[in-house]
C-alpha cells in the first residue's frame, strides 16, 4: 500500500484473516461500579463537566486513557517481588537498561517517573530559548515542556492529518516540505530537533511510515539535526507498518520497532502506555554528552539515574512488560480490539477520525454537533454525554486540550474537535466494547436536542485537567 492508497474500512478483523482473540486468559477480576441516573447526572454536575474531575468509583467503563491503565501480566507481578530497592544501582535498573538496548536499540538509558519526566529532562538538555521545535502535531505535555525551555513548537505534520475523513494509511507523517520552510526562513542553528511521535495521538493514534521516519533522519542529518522520537505508542506504530507499508508483511513487529528506532537519534517514553506498567518511563539516547547532560539532571528533577523517580520493583515490571509488549500476538490483539469497537461505529454511520488509529476511537465532535460552536466545546460536550448515558468515561481532544496562545491568550483553535474512547491494554472484554458501542449510538440518536457548556474555571497549564464547566441553557 503506498500513500496513495486509501485505508480499507474494516469490521473489526482484518480481511481474509482470522479473530484476534487475546493471547491470554484471565486469572483475577475486579469489580466494576454501575450507576443510575440520578447520580451520574450529580456526579458530573459536581465534576464540572469534566471527565477528569470524576470519581473512578462514579465510572463504569473507564476509557478516559490508555494511560497507566494497563493490566499486568502473572509474570510481570512476579517481577514486583524481586525488587531490589538499593538507592544506587539496582539489578532492576541493569535489567530495564537491557530490555531498552536490546528492543528499541539505544545506547543510553535514564529512567524517570513517566513520560512527562523524560520529556521535561530531553527539553532542558536541547532545547535553548528561541529556537524551534517541529514535531508531527503537538502533544500537551510535550508541547509545554518544549515552551517552559525557551522552545516554540510548529507542527509539520502532513495536511491530510487534520481531516478526520481523510483514510490515508500513514496520517502521522511529516511534511519535508514544511521542515524545508522552517529551515529557509530560521537557518539550522534556530531549530533545536525534529520531536517524531509514533503514533501521533492527538491525530487519532496515526502512524508514521518507514520510509517518511528514514527521509526525516536524513534530512536531519543533512542540516546536523537530530531527531527524537516520542516513542509512547512506537509498538502500535510497528504494528500499521508491518500491516500497510510494502516490504514489511513478513516481518516480526521487534524487528520493525528496532529499525524504526533506528532512524532517530533517540527517544522519550511514557512506559504507561506501551510498555504494559501502571508507572514509569525513560528516555533513551545513542549520543554520549547528551546522556551525560541527562544523567545530571535527573538527579535534581526525579532521582539518581539508576531509578529515575522509580521503585526497583517499577522497572523490573516495566522489563518484563517491554518484552511482552513486542510480541505480535499482544499488538494484533490490542489493535483487533480497538478495532471491533471502531468496526461496530463504522458500520452505524457514526462520525469519527478515520482511519481507525492504534489506542482509541477518536468520536468526530463537529460532524456530531454541527450546532454547536468551538466556543461552546462540542467535544467536551460529547465526553459528558456520554457519561450522563451511561457511566462511560472519555475524554475532550479539541479546544480544551489545546489550552491557549502564550503570547496572544486566545484559545488555540485546532481543526479536529475530538472526543476519545481510550482503551485500556488487556482490561475490557468484547462484550464491553459492545455496551460502549450502543452508549454512543444512543447519544448520537439524540444529538440534536444537545447543548453546549461554558468554561467557568481555568488553570493555568494543561487546562484540560482541571478546568470547570456548565451547561449552557
Ligand atoms: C501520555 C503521553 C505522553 C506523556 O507521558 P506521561 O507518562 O503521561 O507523562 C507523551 N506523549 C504522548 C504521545 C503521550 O500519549
Amino acid at each position: 500500500m503506498t500513500d496513495k492508497h486509501e485505508v480499507p474500512r474494516t469490521m473489526g478483523q482484518q480481511a481474509g484473516r482470522r479473530s484476534w482473540a487475546e493471547p491470554w486468559k484471565i486469572k483475577m477480576v475486579e469489580p466494576l461500579h454501575m450507576t443510575d441516573r440520578p447520580t451520574r447526572d450529580r456526579a458530573m454536575a459536581e465534576a464540572g463537566y469534566n471527565t477528569f474531575l470524576l470519581r473512578s468509583a462514579d465510572v463504569y467503563i473507564d476509557l478516559l486513557t490508555d494511560s497507566g491503565t494497563n493490566a499486568m501480566s502473572d509474570r510481570q507481578w512476579a517481577g514486583m517481588m524481586v525488587g531490589d530497592e538499593a538507592y544506587a544501582g539496582s539489578e532492576n535498573f541493569y535489567r530495564l537498561e537491557s530490555a531498552v538496548q536490546q528492543y528499541y536499540g539505544y545506547k543510553y538509558i535514564v529512567p524517570t517517573h513517566q513520560g512527562r519526566g523524560a520529556e521535561n529532562l530531553l527539553s532542558k538538555t536541547e532545547i535553548k530559548p528561541g529556537q524551534y521545535v517541529p514535531g508531527n502535531m503537538y502533544f500537551t505535555t510535550t508541547r509545554l515542556h518544549q515552551e517552559l525551555s525557551g522552545g516554540t513548537f510548529v507542527d509539520v505534520i502532513i495536511d491530510e492529518a487534520h481531516d478526520p475523513t481523510n483514510r490515508a494509511p500513514f496520517k502521522g507523517n511529516i511534511d519535508i516540505g514544511k521542515l524545508d520552510a522552517l529551515l529557509k526562513e530560521h537557518g539550522a542553528e534556530k531549530i533545536a530537533y525534529i520531536c517524531l511521535a509514533a503514533t501521533v495521538n492527538m491525530a487519532g493514534g496515526q502512524p508514521v511510515s518507514m520510509a517518511n521516519a528514514k527521509a526525516v533522519h536524513e534530512w536531519g542529518q543533512k542540516h546536523g539535526i537530530k531527531v527524537y522520537m516520542d516513542g509512547t505508542r512506537a509498538v502500535e506504530n510497528a504494528f500499521f507498518i508491518q500491516e500497510r507499508e510494502p516490504g514489511y508483511a513478513n516481518k516480526s513487529i521487534a524487528a520493525i520497532l528496532k529499525e524504526f528506532c533506528g532512524r532517530t537519534d533517540g527517544m522519550t517514553m511514557s512506559g504507561k502506555k506501551d510498555a504494559l506498567v501502571n508507572i514509569g518511563g525513560w528516555v533513551a539516547v545513542n549520543d554520549r554528552d547528551v546522556f551525560e547532560e541527562l544523567r545530571n539532571l535527573v538527579v535534581v528533577f526525579e532521582g539518581l539515574h539508576t531509578y529515575g523517580g522509580l521503585a526497583g520493583r517499577d522497572m523490573e515490571a516495566m522489563a518484563i512488560g517491554i518484552t511482552e509488549s513486542v510480541t505480535d500476538d499482544h499488538i494484533r490483539a490490542r489493535i483487533g480490539q480497538v478495532r471491533y469497537l471502531g468496526g461496530l461505529l463504522e458500520e452505524w454511520g457514526i462520525p469519527m477520525m478515520e482511519p481507525i488509529g492504534g489506542h482509541a476511537i477518536f468520536l468526530d465532535a463537529k460532524r456530531f454537533y454541527p450546532q454547536l460552536k468551538q466556543d461552546e466545546f462540542p467535544a467536551q460536550t460529547l465526553a459528558a454525554q456520554l457519561y450522563l448515558d451511561s457511566g462511560i468515561r472519555s475524554m475532550e481532544r479539541g479546544i480544551v486540550s489545546a489550552g491557549r496562545n502564550a503570547k496572544t491568550g486566545d484559545h488555540y483553535r485546532p481543526k479536529l474537535e475530538l472526543t476519545r474512547l481510550t482503551i485500556p491494554r488487556r482490561v475490557y472484554t468484547q462484550a464491553h466494547m459492545d455496551v460502549v458501542a450502543e452508549s454512543v449510538k444512543a447519544v448520537y440518536e439524540q444529538r440534536e436536542s444537545v447543548k453546549g457548556l461554558k468554561m467557568v474555571y481555568e488553570p493555568k497549564y494543561l487546562r484540560f485537567f482541571q478546568a470547570r464547566f456548565e451547561p449552557i441553557v
